[in-house]
């Protein structure tokens, strides 16, 4: 069986400070036996996360598609790799909500992390208004065939898909383990028709929304469902150590 990835996404929260103290708390605690932990950090705290994790990748909230050159505020993958950052998620519905993250930046930003042989997570997910319509499918797999456009299957299939439905971010209300194994089935059977079963299994596909200890072994028992992509909870550091060790 293929590990699951566990992933914490800190968000704009978390000072160097915060960082180090929580890793020095939760880096041993992760056995790394059928488990693999990570965690995104903002970038000014990426270089002491670095140095502090030993057992649980570190990886950015966002990246710029560019190596250098005028985009004035961004970070470049050579500069994450300068200080040890293994990846980056890429279009996070607040990202795409609040900075103009459009699924052709997350596009180019896929292309260049992979590229770069770098963790690139890739998110999806629909707002309650497209849910309620019945139009989750249609819409997240429009987003999944943007994002891998163009992408060679030797590379895809190194990718990590979170789904996570906008609904169930920081609401507390978790999609049921139903709901989200069938929107990540539909996810993965997407990425079938896009390059071939073998590549589909070997693409990691994480939930995202609310995960927390109490749900996270029903979330994993799914068929479809890889890992997760925590954001509230993976900022308490025993809620973290219970659910990188939810096995
Ligand atoms: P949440 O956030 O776990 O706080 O719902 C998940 C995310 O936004 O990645």
């Amino acid at each position: 069986m293929k590990d699951k990835f566990i992933y914490g996404n800190w968000k704009m929260n978390g000072t160097n400070a915060d960082v180090k103290a929580f890793l020095k708390a939760v880096d041993k605690k992760s056995k790394n036996e059928g488990v693999r932990a990570g965690l995104a950090v903002p970038y000014t705290a990426l270089e002491t996360a670095v140095k502090k994790a030993k057992n649980i990748d570190i990886i950015a909230e966002n990246v710029c598609w560019a190596e250098s050159g005028a985009y004035t505020g961004e970070i470049s993958i050579p500069m994450l790799q300068e200080i040890g950052v293994k990846g980056a998620i890429i279009g996070h519905s607040e990202r795409r909500q609040m900075f103009g993250e459009t699924d052709e930046t997350v596009n180019l930003k896929a292309k260049a992390l992979l590229n770069a042989d770098m963790i690139t997570v890739i998110c999806c997910g629909e707002t309650l208004e497209t849910y309620e319509a019945g139009k989750t499918n249609t819409f997240v797999a429009n987003q999944i065939k943007k994002a891998f456009k163009d992408i060679p299957a030797e590379q895809a299939r190194k990718a990590i898909v979170a789904y996570e439905p906008i609904w169930a971010i920081g609401t507390g209300k978790t999609a049921t383990p139903e709901i989200a194994q069938d929107v990540c089935a539909m996810i993965r059977d997407t990425l079938g028709k896009i390059y071939n079963k073998t590549v589909a299994k070997d693409i990691v596909i994480q939930y995202g929304g609310s995960v927390k200890p109490a749900n996270v072994k029903d979330l994993m028992k799914q068929k479809d469902i890889d890992g997760a992509l925590v954001g509230g909870a993976s900022m308490v550091a025993e809620d973290y150590i219970e659910l990188i060790n939810f096995n």
